[in-house]
């Protein structure tokens, strides 16, 4: 089975999915994607959608940044995702990436007077982070201070100078300071520290993406491992003593931090909590935790 893309308000194979060369958000970043998985579990035989909705709803609110009308409802938006997983028939780890752009094929920076559409697309992907112990690197490059807490396209120049340059110094990723220096974020995910029996984690007051993950490790802390998440400034120098560092994204899932700029974090080995969090996150993703199985969308007709 080839894979799908929905495309001009249909399903066509992905390949055949193409954009005029025009098109005004390839130009200026005027478009705001998401990127949601489906996590397949081999023994139900199914692909779980993981806290679809969700996605949903913080796309909608990135369109209303840029002034990018949606033409479909939320629910729309779900159960067309639903469709194109489930024509694909992939029996793998999923990734969904939908975009809705500025679609006119006409020059000129501006968010007016423009028309908008929506496409998305599933691919078959695996781990995100290329190593199941991160090595990062404070970004010389600041994460930009206005207009964050959205997936707009445009804003993630500054993400992806800040990853290469992580890359090409020998790091797996970059962790970006906010305009006035506190600690913001990875290239593609949010960063938690544990500090004397307590998560802390930036807070939405720094301007970062608020994480699906995110949010679904501070619950799973609290709710099954008693631990609370303290959302405040976090300092540079922080990050060197914390006694675990762990990543949280969407495509990363859950990635644990070894070292930041040559500095071992705790024993440079995976943190307790952290792996605690792990373990639940990667079961309830799957559909294999019944108390949460209202976050999995299931794919397959079974
Ligand atoms: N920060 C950035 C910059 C990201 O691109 C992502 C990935 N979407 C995240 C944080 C994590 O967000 P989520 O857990 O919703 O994927």
């Amino acid at each position: 089975m080839p894979p799908y893309a929905y495309f001009n308000k249909q399903f066509v194979p992905l390949a055949e999915a193409k954009i005029g060369v025009m098109t005004n958000f390839l130009h200026y970043g005027t478009a705001v994607f998401e990127g949601i998985r489906g996590n397949w579990n081999s023994q139900k035989k199914q692909i779980y959608l993981f806290r679809l909705r969700e996605h949903y709803q913080r796309l909608h609110n990135g369109c209303q940044v840029l002034n990018i009308d949606l033409p479909y409802t939320i629910d729309e938006l779900c159960q067309l995702t639903v469709e194109l997983v489930a024509k694909c028939r992939f029996e793998e780890d999923t990734y969904v990436r939908p975009l809705a752009y500025k679609s006119s094929e006409s020059l000129g920076v501006r968010l007016h007077d423009l028309d908008c559409d929506f496409l998305a697309f599933a691919f078959p992907w695996g781990p995100y982070l290329d190593a199941d112990r991160a090595r990062c690197r404070v970004s010389s490059w600041r994460f930009p201070g206005e207009v964050p807490r959205a997936k707009l396209t445009g804003l993630y120049v500054t993400n992806a100078v800040a990853k290469t340059e992580a890359v090409e110094n020998g790091f797996d990723e970059a962790i970006m300071l906010t305009p006035d220096g506190y600690v913001a974020e990875g290239s593609g995910e949010n960063i938690f520290l544990a500090v004397d029996g307590k998560l802390v984690t930036p807070a939405g007051y720094d301007g970062i993406l608020l994480g699906i993950t995110r949010d679904t490790v501070i619950k799973l802390a609290q709710d099954e491992l008693g631990i609370e998440t303290v959302e405040r400034h976090v300092g540079r120098v922080e990050l060197y003593t914390a006694e675990e560092c762990f990543l949280t994204g969407t495509a990363a899932h859950i990635t644990p931090v070894a070292e930041i700029d040559r500095r071992k974090i705790g024993d440079g080995e995976i943190g307790a909590v952290t792996k605690k969090l792990q373990k639940l996150y990667s079961e309830i993703i799957r559909g294999n935790n019944p108390k949460y199985l209202d976050w999995c969308t299931p794919v397959y007709k079974r």
